[in-house]
């Protein structure tokens, strides 16, 4: 641990212990701590700016002589404070002032102020500007360095954390602060040392350039994003190592029953799912626990893959975990996972949060004892949930896990004693820097083949102006008997407006197409209702099904050929690309149709236009990343594991390559320099995971 980490703030002068609380609830609690309390932005206080060369706008230091100070009365009432220096003269004014203030502020007076510089009703004016009484004979010397603004909560002042940041530098160097940064690979990947790149953060000379520093291009941002991308890197790659270290039931491979699985399936995997599946089939054979991401583009069939992994640990004896982020799908899952499980005499359960009572108990018990292939939602993570012989957990759709979620599993071994194998499927493409960065701890293997007969979707860009002729469009569809979906997308992250514009377009669509029969599904109605709608769709009852988001993952009615999107501009890229998924699974020629709202911004426009032209999940997903940044792709509930203090993924993946071969280096050759690295970092940071 580095020294000044054990340096509590309350050495520091005027840090009592009321401050110190203050100072903790932005995360401060020793002098390493300051110093990584990074500034937000930065003024320009190195020079005096003369009145007569002022513009509005800027932020600027003037010093000058008080000419008047007079209470005014406007449409409210001010002091008004005027102050020439020669050049020309400027107001200083005060909606709130106390007597003293006034007092101090006499004809005559020199002053230095600074504040942001508008027009006003008398000229040039600063509201509330910072001053300073100077004496005329001896004026201050102007500010050295710019003057840092830093992240802050109520009741701590700029100033007070200047002055802790003061006496914090005043300490640092090389000794107080070690560099865990090898020389070797500071001269490789040419990072500065690092108390200098602190200090230039903190204090940065009159000449540095504003413009880098603020778009985090800064050398200095370099070094300490590194070291910090660097962390998170060694923070999976030692999660991984201690996973790899667990023993995992040896599940040779099978025979028997995929061959009678395949005989019943009715359609030869692609040679990607055959890939793939033997990818798998080895990892399952192995004593060390399988970690791998299974990345498929929607419809490319990776519940066929998960299949055939789960025989072979269903015909080693042992029991197999399926698990799905929304009841739908689980649903979709348990049902044909049934199908496929029945004729080979394997028992299914299901588990989902919303199983009460008598069955949740009797599907406990199930679980409990040994019931081969269970299948459910994360309800399955749950203390209670005992499984009997697990040897191999499936989470499908792994971008609405979290790095915590997929660990609890990982403990759900033999008596705690053996790791269950783990296969993540994902149809979120995800790019590769994110992939390096977020799924480090997993290998991957890639379904990049779709079945065959498969029609690609044609997308269209429509203004909902044109509402109508996309309502006659639907009607053809249907009379030609096909089926199609009208998808309201989510309004101002609010469930319950996003249910009741479904439930408006609804009655809507069954005034406009009364001779078509409509369904509606939403989130807010119950599972069985849900169910109901989602069976009549299926068997083709419903020709026209008015859904909410939904229906994005686990829908399969190969009949419907035709799907709108309103107000698609909302979404996500990925997400849309889920949507569109559900139509194009069978032989008719498919359309997608994106009804969105005028006018787009350009943004709105350029990605509109992506989903029309590519219909290849992973270029999406790129342009999504480029687009919306990593947070928002996937999603906040997995933010907590991108949230850095310096690096931004997005803006730093050209140094993500680099980071990863650094870690290497590191741990073979400085393994030492580890652990003070995770805990500089990470100390708050177990968001990173921890075991
Ligand atoms: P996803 O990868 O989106 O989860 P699914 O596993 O749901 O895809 O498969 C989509 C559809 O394609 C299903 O109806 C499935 O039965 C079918 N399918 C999967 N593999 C093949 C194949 N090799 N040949 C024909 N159809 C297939
Ligand atoms: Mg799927």
């Amino acid at each position: 641990m580095s020294e000044l980490a054990t340096i509590p703030l309350t050495t520091l002068k005027g840090v009592g212990a009321a401050m110190a609380e203050k100072l903790a609830r932005v995360g401060l609690e020793n002098l390493q701590d300051v110093l990584f309390h990074l500034p937000l932005r930065y003024q320009d206080r190195t020079r005096i700016t003369p009145i007569g060369a002022l513009r509005p706008g800027q932020d600027a230091v003037v010093e000058g002589i008080v000419a008047g100070a007079d209470v005014v009365m406007g449409r409210r009432r001010s002091l008004l404070v005027r102050l020439q220096d020669g050049s020309g003269t400027l107001s200083l004014r005060f909606f709130h002032f106390s007597q003293a203030q006034k007092e101090g502020l006499k004809r005559g007076t020199a002053l230095r102020c600074y504040g942001e510089v508008r027009p006003g009703a008398t000229g040039l004016e600063i509201y509330h500007p910072e001053y300073r009484a100077q004496s005329v004979t001896e004026p201050a010397p102007v500010e050295q360095s710019l003057t840092p603004i830093y992240p802050t909560t109520e009741g701590l002042t700029q100033q007070r954390l200047r002055q802790l940041s003061q006496q914090a530098l005043a300490r640092l160097g090389p000794h107080s602060l070690p560099d865990w940064l090898p020389q070797e690979l500071a001269r490789d990947y040419r990072l500065a040392p690092l108390d200098q790149a602190i200090r230039y953060l903190h204090r940065p000379p009159p000449d540095a350039n504003l413009e880098e520093l603020a778009e985090g291009r800064h050398w200095a941002q370099h070094r300490l994003a590194f070291e910090e991308l660097l962390t998170h890197q060694l923070s999976l790659q030692r999660l991984r190592e201690q996973v790899r270290a667990q023993q995992a039931p040896v599940l040779p491979p099978a025979k028997k029953l995929p061959q009678q699985y395949l005989q019943n399936l009715g359609f030869v995997p692609t040679g990607a799912q055959q890939r793939v599946a033997a990818e798998i089939a080895y990892d399952l054979s192995q004593a060390e626990p399988m970690l791998r991401l299974v990345q498929g583009d929607v419809g490319a069939g990776k519940t066929v893959v998960a299949a055939l992994a789960a025989l072979q640990a269903l015909e080693a004896g042992y029991q197999v975990a399926l698990m799905a982020p929304t009841e739908i799908l689980a649903e979709q899952h348990f049902l044909n996972f049934s199908k496929w499980l029945q004729p080979l005499d394997i028992e299914v359960a299901w588990l989902a949060g919303k199983l009460k009572g008598k069955a949740r108990a009797a599907a406990l018990e199930q679980i409990a004892g040994g019931c081969q292939m269970v299948v459910g939602t994360h309800a399955l993570f749950q203390d209670e949930v005992k499984f009997k012989r697990l040897a191999l957990v499936i989470i499908d759709e792994q971008h609405r896990f979290g790095v915590q979620q997929r660990l609890a599993l990982r403990q759900k071994g033999i008596d705690g004693r053996l790791c269950p194998h783990q296969l993540i499927m994902t149809a979120t493409p995800i790019p590769r820097t994110l992939a390096m960065s977020a799924y480090a701890d997993l290998d991957t293997s890639i379904l990049d083949e779709l079945p065959p007969g498969r029609t690609p979707v044609t997308t269209l860009v429509i203004a909902d102006s044109r509402r109508l002729e996309v309502i006659e469009r639907v009607r053809n569809a249907c009379l030609q008997g096909r089926q199609a979906y009208w998808v309201c997308t989510l309004i101002e992250e609010s469930e319950e407006l996003t249910c009741q514009a479904a439930e408006t377009s609804f009655e809507e669509l069954c005034v406009a197409l009364g001779e078509l029969r409509v369904g509606l599904i939403h989130g807010r109605m119950k599972p069985a209702e849900k169910a109901a709608v989602m069976d009549e769709f299926k068997r083709g009852e419903l020709q026209l099904l008015v859904a909410t988001t939904v229906i994005e993952v686990g829908v399969d009615v190969p009949n419907a050929s035709l799907m709108i999107i309103e107000n698609p501009e909302r979404l996500g890229l990925a997400q849309l690309h889920q949507l569109r998924g559900r139509v194009g699974r069978g032989s008719a020629v498919s359309h997608c149709v994106l009804l969105y709202h005028a006018p787009l911004s350009q943004l709105g426009r350029e990605r509109l236009a992506i989903m029309r032209e590519t219909s290849d999940g992973f270029v999406i997903a790129e342009k999504d990343l480029e687009l919306r940044g990593p947070g928002e792709m996937l999603g906040t509930r997995q933010t907590g594991l991108l949230q850095f203090k310096v690096a931004d993924l997005m803006r730093d993946a050209d140094l993500l390559p680099a980071v990863r071969d650094a870690a290497q280096r590191l741990l073979e050759h400085w393994p030492q320099h580890v652990a003070p690295l995770l805990e500089r970092w990470l100390r708050h940071g177990q968001q990173y995971g921890q075991v």
